[in-house]
């Protein structure tokens, strides 16, 4: 389905449009706050746009130095080239510990690749701890935002949830009692996990270490508490030192949650004698990072830290959900990295899901232009679909317009054959295949006498 078929899906639900208009002019205006306290806001998005396009300039350099750092303190190295080939090293992996339940942190990469469905057709359980990844699960739904997944459902729906799939009788809908019958819930899980899944926000190339950062705790669980860790993590997630999160840590929480701090900063290095997990296992997956690095416009979307602001200043989104965007990754940022990473025969429709007012590119913590990229992907889905009546006439338009007699000729024409057309001032219908422009809005005709006329007349 195309993201125009999908949106007018969405837009026809209008529970659903009062959630999202809801949670997203809240984290706009809490995000504006925390944002216009930084006097050097500008210098950071800077900062931080310039380290990751270092990053991508010298990836091969920075993934070789990674990988080394990381088996340097005992950690296994595996690279997958697809979704297949990632979900293949990870089945193997929990299989060889022997069991069939594993405890998962939020990871977009997992998404991306479909782990848990390669998990569950192998006969092992995923168990999803984010409380919003538990009520995408547990409702066998499909995230519809990059930070708040379930951002799409209210209160008294997960309360609905809660209820039915946890068997818990007497909850109401306090988001305080929601997350302990959650918490409950997922106890049990973390304590008898042996395996634990997860994804990570950074990879830092110079010492081998992974950060993961978040807001209710239960990643550290999962990177702590079992005795094995599978971290999965795209190629494109590395920055150079240590030093850099002096960057990146100003500007993701305040971008994605809002907050001058997340609550929980979790950092691991290989493995340690007596100190978390006993077996460290890192799968760095590319699945057509590299072919959108060739693209010397479209590899900024490789910049991306998720912050998720595009989305949350996204007019379009705001109005249809995630869920139009059919991808993993929706808003404006899934418009211009899923056509890259999918292909445009697949999702050539998704750089058409802007206004290209350029929200996202102001929200943007790392500068990403996000609309010049839409526009570089529009005019290869055009090179892509050939000559058709759009482009034909599109073409025809720019003969017109580039000659004044053409020009003066068109006018005098259009002014000639309007008049059964056009009735009070306005005209409300264009015929045939023209009557798509009309069929949501009145055109103005041709004025009487255009300015350069008057202007020779005087
Ligand atoms: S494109 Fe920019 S604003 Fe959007 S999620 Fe990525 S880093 Fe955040």
């Amino acid at each position: 389905m195309t993201f125009q078929e999908s949106a007018h899906i969405a837009l026809q639900d209008t529970q659903l449009r009062h959630n999202i208009g809801n949670a997203t002019r809240a984290i706009r205006a809490k995000r504006n706050h925390v944002v216009a306290e930084l006097p050097d806001w500008q210098e950071l998005r800077e900062a931080g746009r310039a380290l990751k396009e270092r990053v991508l300039r010298h990836l091969d350099h920075y993934l070789v130095q990674f990988e080394q750092a990381v088996q340097g303190n005992g950690g296994h190295v595996h690279w997958a080239r697809d979704a297949a080939e990632a979900n293949r090293v990870v089945v193997e992996l929990v299989r060889a510990t022997g069991v069939d339940e594993v405890v998962k942190s939020k990871s977009l990469t997992t998404e991306e690749t479909r782990l848990n469905e390669a998990l569950e057709e192998n006969g092992i359980r995923p168990r999803e701890t984010d409380l919003a990844q538990l009520i995408i699960q547990l409702g066998r739904d499909k995230p519809s935002h990059v930070l708040v997944p379930a951002i799409h459902k209210n209160r008294a729906e997960i309360r609905e949830l809660f209820k039915r799939e946890l068997g818990i009788e007497d909850l109401s809908d306090d988001p305080a009692e929601l997350a302990e019958a959650a918490r409950r819930h997922l106890r049990d899980r973390f304590l008898h996990a042996r395996v634990g899944i997860s994804g990570g926000n950074f990879g830092v190339a110079e010492t081998g270490t992974i950060a993961l950062f978040e807001s209710e705790g239960n990643g550290r669980m999962c990177t702590t508490l079992p005795d094995t860790l599978i971290t999965v993590l795209g190629i494109e997630k590395l920055i150079p030192t240590w030093q850099d999160f002096e960057v990146y840590l100003q500007l993701l929480p305040r971008s994605s949650t809002a907050e001058r701090m997340n609550p929980y900063n979790s950092f691991w290095t290989g493995v340690h004698e007596g100190d978390g997990p006993r077996e460290f296992h890192l799968v760095l997956v590319d699945n057509g990072r590299t072919n959108v690095l060739a693209d010397e416009i479209g590899r900024q979307a490789l910049n991306c830290i998720r912050c998720s602001a595009c989305m949350n200043f996204c007019p379009v989104y705001e109005r249809t959900g995630g869920h139009a965007y059919n991808s993993v990754y929706p808003g404006p940022i899934g418009a211009i990295l899923t056509p890259q990473l999918e292909g445009l025969d697949r999702a050539g429709s998704l750089p058409y899901a802007s206004s290209l007012c350029g929200a996202c590119y102001d929200a943007c913590p790392v500068k990403i232009d996000i609309p010049q990229v839409l526009v570089h992907l529009r005019r290869e889905v055009v090179k892509s679909e050939g000559l058709d009546p759009e482009h034909a006439a599109m073409r025809a338009m720019a003969n017109v317009f580039s000659s004044r007699r053409r020009y003066e000729l068109a006018q005098r024409l259009a002014r000639a054959g309007q008049w059964p057309l056009a009735r009070h001032g306005v005209i409300q219908h264009l015929p045939g295949a023209l009557s798509g422009w009309t069929a949501t809005r009145d055109m103005l005709p041709v004025p009487k006498q255009s300015f350069r006329d008057w202007w020779r007349q005087r």
